[in-house]
């Protein structure tokens, strides 16, 4: 495979795990068990799947000018990937997930902090990055309309995108039409896929690589669905799993693999990674996959 040179436009955070027995109620407090903080986002995390499998990274995004914006920088190196484009915001934190884990259940609070600072001037600024890239990969945890200009940008130089629409919210057909492939996952799917008429059902439908679990991932090809289906592991954790499948398959089409050995390629990685614990600590690297694949 050639080094593609990829660039993700997305969130950065810090998740913020504690794990307990209780959830607190309002007005009461609990002891917790254990403290982690962990170096997560959709777009971090997809930059790190992306990277480990031999890609060149660079991330457009934005950290508060903060302890945690530095750790996360310094972490991204360590990863390989280019964070010229990483911004420190003054004013702002972070972007922070507060995770409390009790018995297997969960409540999750998430404030975007510096990830909602990353505008439409501050990817403008950089249409020569995108100009540059084989492939742009972009999530919805940055304002849409940043997503909606790089999005322009890409197509104005015809570089392909790839769009995780997660989380999940309304988007324009205008957007839709612009990008080249869509990955959600089955419940955002049946969101995104509501909002259309039947013509245009059907055009969105061919840009949808729907990852289904365990069961692999679904797309469209000459008007009929078409399973790949994912490899038995035994699964640890399926944290980033998806974003796991987003990176490989950046990768993937963007060395010029089709669309059918890229999701064979993607379900190896994303499958690899439910069996280990944590999202970027079970991404694995290429020379994993290729092993796994025979
Ligand atoms: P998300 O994490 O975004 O909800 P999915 O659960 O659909 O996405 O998982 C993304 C991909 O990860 C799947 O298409 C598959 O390749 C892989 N995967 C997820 N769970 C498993 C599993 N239990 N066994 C094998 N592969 C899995």
């Amino acid at each position: 495979m050639k080094r593609p040179k990829i660039t993700v436009i997305g969130s950065i955070n810090m998740d913020l795990i504690t794990k307990t027995t209780t959830i607190p109620k309002i007005g009461e407090t609990v002891l917790g068990q254990s403290f982690h903080t962990i170096p997560g986002g959709k777009g971090a995390n997809q930059a790190v799947a992306a990277a480990r499998l031999g890609a060149d990274i660079t991330l457009i995004g934005c950290v508060g000018n903060d302890e945690f914006g530095k750790t996360l920088k310094e972490h991204l190196l360590n990863e390989h990937i280019n964070t010229t484009y990483i911004n420190s915001v003054e004013d702002t934190s972070t972007g922070i997930a507060s995770i409390t884990v009790a018995n297997g259940d969960n409540s999750i609070i998430v404030a975007p902090g510096a990830n909602y600072q990353l505008t439409v001037s501050h990817v403008r600024s950089l249409e020569h990055v995108i100009a540059n890239s084989d492939m742009i990969l972009l999530q919805l945890e940055i304002p849409l309309e940043t997503v909606e200009e790089a999005v322009r940008l890409s197509a104005k130089h015809q570089v392909p995108v790839i769009l995780n629409p997660a989380p999940i919210q309304k988007l324009s057909r205008n957007l839709l039409t612009q990008v080249n492939y869509i990955t959600p996952n089955e419940h955002e799917q049946h969101e995104l896929l509501s909002l259309l008429n039947s013509d245009e059902l059907e055009q969105i439908r061919q840009k949808c690589i729907v990852t289904k679990g365990a069961s692999g991932v679904a797309i469209h090809q000459n008007g009929a669905e078409q399973l790949i289906p994912s490899y038995k592991v035994d699964v640890v954790d399926t944290t980033g799993a998806g974003d796991t499948f987003n990176g490989a398959l950046a990768v993937a089409l963007s060395s010029g693999k089709s669309l059918n050995e890229a999701c064979h390629f993607a379900n190896a990685a994303a499958s690899l990674s439910v069996t280990k614990l944590g999202a970027q600590s079970g991404m694995p690297t290429l020379d994993e996959v290729q092993q796994f694949m025979g």
